[in-house]
């Protein structure tokens, strides 16, 4: 069984000279494996739900970083058993080699997406609910801003890059 739960939801506020901002954080659960998608910057509020979920940062095998945005990745060196995954490699410890698109021991797969950054990734999980895609700042907004892009534009973008 494969599961998807949203450990932190993200936000996006602009204050003077900069920003408060989070990614969303997503744990997938699958083959037993435990993979968080983005594991954000909000330290707090990702071992408060770690907790709800009674995980430990040392129980998630794969962390993987959907691009390399700090909001998204700042968190990534505390899961300390995971393997980090991005775009075309996984790293464990100091060992780096280039993925096949796959989580490994899953069936989950990783798609290159479009995004505001060179290299973007997303994760396909397939569950008993339906299909899902989990990606990182493919549709980006602060918080109660009225939405200007065509999302709907955008996922047939993102539909025929996983097609092919
Ligand atoms: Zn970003």
């Amino acid at each position: 069984m494969t599961k998807i739960d949203i450990l932190v939801e993200g936000y996006a506020k602009e204050i003077e000279n900069g920003w408060n901002a989070s990614s969303n954080v997503t744990l997938v659960t699958s083959n037993s494996k435990n993979i968080i998608v983005d594991p954000g910057c909000n330290r707090k509020l990702l071992l408060d739900a770690l907790e709800k979920h009674k995980l430990k940062t040392g129980d998630i095998d794969f962390v993987l970083n959907t691009h390399n945005h700090t909001d998204h990745t700042l968190l990534t060196s505390i899961f300390e058993n995971a393997k980090v995954i991005t775009t075309d490699e996984i790293y464990a410890g100091d060992h780096q080699v280039e993925h096949n698109n796959k989580i490994p021991e899953t069936n989950l797969e990783i798609i290159q997406v479009p995004g505001h950054t060179p290299k973007h990734c997303a994760l396909v999980v397939k569950t008993e609910k339906g299909t899902y895609v989990i990606a990182g700042d493919v549709f980006w907004w602060i918080d109660n801003e009225e939405q200007k892009i065509d999302i709907k534009k955008k996922i047939l973008r993102i539909r025929a890059i996983w097609k092919n």
